[in-house]
């Protein structure tokens, strides 16, 4: 069957664009490889940039009520001490953790049921000036007028469209878990990042007594050692680190493990009939938790271009000039911001700490406004 818009991804970026196509009235279909909506991971924090983007979609109020919110992130030293709190402005929306499963199924759930394709695996694609064809591993296919690929970071639209290898390792990596917090003690309710000699230990509050939580730790790619870890080496790894810390990991059963890499922005978001968003076109180190967040400001912005222009030559472009200041900002300061809160040299942290703590309050947190404002 043919459409006007195809959507590789039934992700983050993938679902709020079906979601904000159909708001402009444009026929749309999502293919995903999954088989079935929701799915595993970890938490999400979604931002208030986002949350303002989603807003006339009716999607702003669901993640509010299906997430738990704070007005910002404390971070504090190994032993425990404040260093900085980032704010959101007072007067704009918190941030707000879920479950990836609970924020994938909303956004599912948002949609006509016949919208969105599973068990759709996409190993082909092929472009020409009639139109867009991309066939799938079960030997079926699908084509439309255009495609928008949201495959994420290792998209196979990319490695077809592009020859760049943009991958960058960015020197550290990650483990994240979940786990009930009853089976802890001494939890916060805030939002809290450690940093510390041996690391980053992130503990974010989910709703229904759940705790999400991060570990990031400087490593060579594909580290053998740390591939191997246990939740107890981990455990180990932290255990001078404050209060909960080492009881929480050694609360935990579960977790997932990946070395962290961005993808640099694609030099252009398009190729002929094809346009890239999220991931697949510019994924960032997690270190300012804009990745999702930047998706669906990339997905509210296609949508717009999209039902604007008739052609879609013109629509590419538009999406490209309003969305690329924006995400190339925010993947360099990710990129930097990574490297200062991954400092391990004692010397190194104790400056950077004294500098942070001395910080006029106005001039970081101008930058957080900045980022948590959605510019359109
Ligand atoms: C440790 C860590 C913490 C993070 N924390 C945050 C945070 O707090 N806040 C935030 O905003 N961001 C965060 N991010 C970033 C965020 O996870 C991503 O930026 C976001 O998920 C990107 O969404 P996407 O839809 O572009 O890609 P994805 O979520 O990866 O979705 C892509 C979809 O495409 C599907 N797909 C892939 N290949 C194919 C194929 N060949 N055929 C069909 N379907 C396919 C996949 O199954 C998937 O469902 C974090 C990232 C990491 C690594």
């Amino acid at each position: 069957m043919r459409s006007k818009v195809i959507i590789l991804g039934g992700g983050t970026a993938g679902l709020c664009l079906a979601i904000s196509l159909r708001y402009f009235g444009i026929e749309v279909k999502v293919y995903e490889k999954r088989p079935q909506p929701g799915g595993a991971g970890a938490g999400i924090i979604i931002a208030p940039n986002a949350l303002q983007a989603l807003e006339p979609f009716g999607i702003t109020d669901r993640i509010i009520q299906a997430g738990y919110g704070r007005d910002g992130i404390q971070t504090l030293t190994q032993k425990g001490k404040k260093i900085i709190k980032m704010s959101v402005q007072d007067g704009s929306y918190k941030l707000y953790s879920i479950h990836r499963g609970d924020l994938n199924n909303l956004l599912y759930e948002a949609l006509p049921p016949s919208t969105v394709e599973y068990g759709k695996e996409c190993v082909g694609i092929n472009q020409d000036e009639h139109g867009v064809r991309i066939q799938f591993r079960d030997g079926s296919d699908a084509t439309g007028d255009i495609l928008v690929a949201a495959d994420g970071i290792h998209s196979i639209v990319r490695k077809h469209l592009s020859n760049k290898n943009s991958y960058r390792f960015a020197g550290y990596t990650c483990w994240r878990g979940i786990v009930s917090s009853d089976s802890c003690t001494g939890l916060s309710e805030e939002f809290i990042e450690t940093w510390g000699p041996q690391g980053r230990f992130g503990i974010i509050p989910l709703p229904n007594s759940q705790v999400y939580w991060y570990a990031m730790v400087n490593a060579l790619e594909n580290d053998d050692r740390f591939r191997s870890y246990t939740v107890t080496d981990l455990a180990n790894h932290f255990e001078k680190y404050h209060d909960p810390i080492p009881s929480l990991l050694k609360s935990s059963h579960k977790m997932i493990h990946r070395d962290i890499v961005d993808i640099i922005p694609m030099d252009r978001f398009y190729s002929n009939r094809t346009l890239f968003i999220g991931d697949a076109a510019h994924a960032f180190t997690p270190n300012l938790g804009q990745g999702a967040c930047q998706a669906i400001e990339d997905a509210v912005v296609a949508a717009e271009c999209i039902s604007r222009h008739t052609d879609y030559r013109q629509a590419f472009a538009e999406f490209d000039s309003r969305r690329r200041t924006k995400i190339e900002t925010i993947s360099k300061r990710s990129w930097m911001f990574g490297k200062i809160t991954q400092l391990e040299h004692p010397m190194a942290i104790a400056v950077r700490n004294l500098l942070l703590q001395h910080t006029p309050k106005q001039m970081y947190q101008h930058g957080m406004h900045q980022l948590y404002k959605f510019q359109g």
